[in-house]
């Protein structure tokens, strides 16, 4: 057997954050047996980006992978259950106005026949029940602010993700990496040192001296200080499709009944997102500079959250939309907000860090380490996967049928569709089977069918209802009642959000 690739190899992970914490513990869990000398630097003066307060169940999957308990991590961490996301005024079409973007649930299998069937019909003219919310048993749960995990004796599962305060999650990944042998250097790295071939053999740090690596990580954030600054690895920008560039965040205070489920709610220039916490609700608005100003935003913002007389200070971030062209090149690898960012509509930002994390090691293992073997299908995988998020969330914005500013129109109105989503919704108007066409790997996804299915529908982007259509066309309906009280009886298995918060610390469990 060949020596492992990661053999006493020194990695060096550039960057606390989020991302940087992640890398840092998926790697020693991996390779910290086979002696990689792991080493994260964080400058104790440049903060993390400090928000990013939603999950996908990609993040489940990981704390499962390094071995952390819910009920270790998420008090800790103020951290709730989520089932899924709310869309709340972004189509204005007569019941349509809201639709729930539910993670995958088992139980979702036995209506989602009856839920694409109607989208057909719908699609057809005819007049039938096509929202997606009657068909999900997730939608029921957050709107009783039910959590996501049944009692025992039920069968089935649901996917689900989290809430959490950023900050607090990546100072307890930092603690759980350091326990595991990741070395913590507090300092600010203020050269990248280059060796004769172009790689990068070391970091100058602030205080005199350099950590010398085989391996680089970077994980500072939007700056990009090794991938981005040192390497000169292009970024291609997002704006022809994505106009939002700017955000706002303010924290109001948490009721006494948990949500669980993440609100985004179409404003004049953006959306705003409402996520429950445990200890607080953290809201931010999302929009466009091209369109409003930081002080108009905040304005709004507060105007929305009843917040015009509060002392609570906002805070205002600036965002780069879009990706590098390689997130590893040479002895680097880029992950997290120095590989790029597609605003946080589907939170998805830490799917794509576990998974480009992950996807790396894999590629280091299977095709022959660090040198570069793997690095071009690498890199032309997380490319596919940038590109599948970003078609996704530009669809919400196609769309979107408000007409109340130049923001919304435009936004309606933009030529600039990519190719992929050109061909879904083609696939949808001409009543053709979507479905089919994603599972065959025909229309390229990482979005299931169900989910595009609850966007399209969800939107209401339907023709007029046709009474010309005969009969005949749909002998059999759905009988809704039967969904309703199917959906109505599985619910019952599930326990309030509170209640799951409760965590029996003996079994690792939510409390029974
Ligand atoms: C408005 C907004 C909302 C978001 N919402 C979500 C969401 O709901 N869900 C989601 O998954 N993601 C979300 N994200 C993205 C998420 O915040 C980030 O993906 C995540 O926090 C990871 O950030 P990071 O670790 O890459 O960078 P950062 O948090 O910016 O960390 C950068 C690190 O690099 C260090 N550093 C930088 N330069 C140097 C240097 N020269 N020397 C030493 N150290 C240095 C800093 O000290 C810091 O530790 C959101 C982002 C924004 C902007």
């Amino acid at each position: 057997m060949g020596i492992a690739p990661a053999f006493n190899k020194r990695i060096v992970i550039l960057g606390g954050g989020t991302a940087g914490w992640i890398a840092a513990n998926a790697m020693i869990e991996r390779w910290g047996a086979q002696g990689a000398d792991i080493t994260l630097i964080e400058s104790p003066d440049i903060g993390t980006v400090g928000v990013g307060e939603g999950s996908t169940p990609r993040l489940k999957v990981f704390l499962d992978q390094i071995g952390v308990k819910e009920s270790e991590w998420m008090p800790p961490c103020n951290a709730t259950y989520k089932n899924g996301i709310s869309f709340v005024n972004w189509s204005t079409k007569p019941g349509f106005e809201r639709y729930f973007h539910p993670f995958a649930s088992q139980v979702d299998r036995f209506t989602t026949t009856a839920f694409f069937f109607n989208t057909l019909a719908r699609r057809r003219g005819i007049d039938v029940h096509a929202h997606p919310d009657r068909f999900s048993l997730t939608a029921r749960l957050s709107d009783n602010r039910q959590g996501p995990i049944p009692d025992e004796n039920f069968p089935f599962e649901n996917d689900y993700g989290y809430h959490f305060d950023a900050q607090l999650l990546g100072e307890y990944l930092g603690d759980i990496a350091k326990s595991r042998g990741v070395r913590h250097l507090q300092a600010r790295v203020t050269d990248v040192n280059r060796a004769p071939d172009g790689d990068i053999a070391s970091l100058s740090i602030e205080d005199g001296g350099a950590v010398d690596g085989d391996f680089f990580v970077d994980c500072s954030g939007f700056r990009g200080a090794l991938i981005q600054q040192a390497l000169q690895v292009p970024f291609r920008s997002f704006s022809e499709n994505l106009f939002n560039d700017s955000a706002v965040v303010l924290p109001t205070a948490q009721s006494d009944r948990i949500g669980s489920q993440t609100v985004s709610t179409a404003l004049k220039f953006g959306w705003a997102w409402e996520i429950p916490l445990t200890h607080r609700i953290g809201n931010g608005y999302v929009y466009s500079s091209a369109f409003c100003s930081p002080d108009d935003a905040e304005t709004e913002l507060r105007e929305f959250l009843g917040l015009q007389d509060s002392d609570v200070e906002a805070r205002h971030l600036r965002m780069k939309v879009g990706r590098l062209e390689s997130h590893w090149h040479r002895n680097c690898l880029a992950v997290g907000l120095s590989q790029g960012f597609i605003e946080p509509l589907e939170a998805t930002a830490l799917n794509i860090v576990c998974n480009t994390v992950y996807r790396f090691m894999e590629s280091v293992d299977a095709d022959g380490g660090l040198g570069g073997a793997g690095r071009k299908v690498f890199n032309d995988k997380v490319n596919e996967e940038f590109e599948a998020v970003r078609d996704y969330i530009v669809a919400h914005y196609v769309l979107n049928s408000r007409r109340d500013t130049a923001y919304w129109v435009q936004n309606a109105q933009n030529p600039n569709l990519p190719p992929m989503l050109r061909r879904i919704l083609e696939i949808w108007t001409t009543g053709h089977n979507l479905s089919q066409e994603i599972e065959s790997g025909r229309i390229r996804s990482s979005y299931t069918p169900r989910s595009w299915y609850c966007l399209l529908a969800g939107y209401g982007y339907y023709p007029e209802i046709n009474p010309a259509v005969p009969d005949s066309e749909m002998p059999d309906r759905i009988d809704l009642a039967e969904v309703d009280e199917f959906v109505r009886r599985c619910a019952l298995n599930f326990r309030s959000q509170n209640e799951l918060l409760q965590f029996s610390r003996a079994s690792g469990a939510p409390a029974a």
